[in-house]
């Protein structure tokens, strides 16, 4: 494994435009257009923001969504999505689309997986059927797909680890990153990629992220992010965190991973989603986040207000003639009572799936663009001092 640094260049097509303290606001320029950090990306795993048509995902104005190499490469199948004219045209979405590898959804959901040094072979969760997943076809497929931000193939490991077994998967996730580069030098030969004013890029080709991994080591979460600093990564995913291990165990792995990493790259903190941990994340200089908890809550039921987070089933609000959020300006709080909310959920309607992953999408949309705000005009710390006070009051 070469320890020197990679000769071939990379531009960073990534601009920070405001700091206060570690927390930045930047913005990253892909071929869908720009990406203002910090940012939350809502997941649309299966091609679908669950619940929401594209007409609703168009006014809640995402810049950049997440979707899944795993799924995607098992159902439909990359080969329709190449057919379907890439992943935009195929859901009929027009801003960014980062692809999580699989590396995750391999250890979350195979019936059966077995690492190599090749790759890993896996059993998918629909029907059975085995599929070796590499560095190399991990990049080919999400070539197939058509994302704009792509990733490499990561060992994810248990929680909890011990050092051992977490060394063993970071050792093999950086020899997959060795790899991963190549494999996306071969697909994508010719940077397209140019600074065209102080801020601003032109981006003509996809992105590729590295994935630092460490488990909650703070030793191995620093070695890792110096070994893919090295490398041409348009930026860097921190995996591998917010898997259960204990709250005061994230921060320093983070900070450390965080660290070494360029200045000038983005930073994605993957499948991190409350409203309490992105704060204090971008407050160590986190850019990106993504999180299935606004639709997957909003389908038990759940709501997140700027006075905490409020169970729509509960006998105080079947006669509730107030919003949602009176805070909030989104199509369900604009229009709906939390009355005709609590009979929806009550009712077993799906329509109470879409106004509520409305409002929780949202919520977290606009959530992150008052913590850009708050950045550029140096009140970070206030600003994240308010909205929790606020948020953790009360969970009604
Ligand atoms: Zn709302």
């Amino acid at each position: 494994m070469t320890e020197q640094t990679d000769t071939r260049h990379v531009t960073r097509p990534f601009a920070i435009t405001a700091k206060d303290g570690k927390a930045r606001a930047g913005i990253l320029y892909t071929r869908h257009g720009a990406v203002k950090t910090p940012i939350f990306m809502p997941v649309a795993t299966q091609a679908s923001v669950k619940s929401l048509s594209g007409a609703q995902l168009d006014e809640l104005g995402p810049e950049c969504l997440l979707s899944n190499t795993y799924h995607l490469y098992l159902r439909p199948g990359t080969e329709i999505l190449e057919q379907s004219g890439g992943l935009h045209n195929f859901m009929k979405y027009k801003g960014s689309i980062l692809t999580d590898s699989g590396g995750f959804q391999v250890y979350s959901l195979s019936q059966l997986r077995k690492i190599k040094e090749e790759g890993v072979f896996f059993k998918s969760h629909i029907d059975g059927s085995g599929h070796m997943f590499t560095p190399e076809n991990v990049i080919r497929h999400q070539s197939k797909i058509g994302s704009d931000i792509w990733t490499c193939l990561d060992v994810c490991v248990e929680n909890p680890a011990t050092r051992a077994e977490a060394l063993k998967a970071l050792k093999t996730t950086q020899r997959w990153a060795l790899r991963a580069v190549d494999e996306y030098w071969k697909t994508v030969p010719e940077q397209q990629i140019t600074q065209t004013e102080e801020h601003t890029f032109e981006t003509r080709n996809p992105l590729l992220f590295g994935i630092v991994q460490g488990s909650i080591y703070e030793d191995m979460r620093r070695e890792a992010a110096e070994f893919h600093a090295r490398l041409p990564f348009h930026g860097f995913c921190i995996g591998g965190l917010a898997v259960g291990e204990e709250k005061a165990q994230m921060a320093p792995a983070v900070a450390a991973a965080v660290e070494p990493l360029p200045e000038q790259a983005p930073r994605y903190f993957m499948g991190l989603g409350t409203p309490e941990d992105i704060w204090n994340m971008v407050e160590l200089g986190v850019d990106m986040f993504d999180c299935v908890l606004p639709t997957r809550n909003a389908r038990n039921g759940q709501a997140l207000t700027s006075r905490g987070k409020l169970q729509i089933k509960n006998a105080p609000y079947r006669n509730d003639q107030r919003p949602l959020d009176p805070a909030c300006n989104c199509y369900t709080c604009r229009t709906h009572t939390k009355a005709y909310l609590c009979h929806l959920f009550r009712a077993n309607e799906l329509l109470s799936h879409t106004l509520l992953s409305l409002h929780n999408v949202h919520f977290l949309l606009e959530m992150m663009r008052n913590m850009r705000t708050a950045i550029e005009q140096g009140r970070f710390a206030q600003a994240k001092r308010e909205f929790l006070d606020l948020y953790l009051s009360q969970t009604v």
